[in-house]
């Protein structure tokens, strides 16, 4: 098992719920992997199709998107991408949401994205 101890990121974050998931140490619902992502279906859905995106990098929150790493996003965009294709929820629509701190109701603190389909949903979030 590695560790990482950088505050801000790192490869691994022992404590990390996500990083435990990106090592397999926590059974998740795979969607896609490959050597820089992984989504996984959330395990409290809040639509019928409720997935999540992670880098396996631990990176904290958007807040800590920078130069060096901003690569990531446009890579998970891409994902999502041809995931929402794969499970057929591209025509209909989709919601690509991420929670950053407290205020935004971040409660994992390891970047994600979340998409919700194959419903409705409604504006503005609460
Ligand atoms: P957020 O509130 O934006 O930080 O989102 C964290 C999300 O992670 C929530 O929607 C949780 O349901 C989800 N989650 C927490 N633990 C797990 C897990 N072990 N497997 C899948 N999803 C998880
Ligand atoms: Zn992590």
């Amino acid at each position: 098992m590695k560790f990482g101890f950088s505050v801000k990121g790192g490869e691994f974050m022992g404590d990390c719920i996500f990083c435990k998931i990106v090592a397999g140490e926590i059974p998740s619902k795979k969607i896609y992997e490959d050597d820089k992502v992984l989504a996984f279906y959330d395990i409290s859905p809040e639509a019928p199709v409720h997935f999540l995106v992670v880098p396996k990098e631990h990176i904290v929150s958007a807040n800590d998107i920078t130069e060096e790493n901003c690569s990531i996003v446009s890579h998970i965009f891409l994902v999502i991408n041809k995931i929402v294709r794969d499970l057929n929820i591209s025509e209909n629509g989709y919601r690509i949401v991420n929670n950053c701190g407290t205020d935004g109701g971040q409660t994992v603190n390891h970047i994600h994205f979340h998409v919700l389909g194959a419903r409705e949903l409604k504006w503005p979030p609460g």
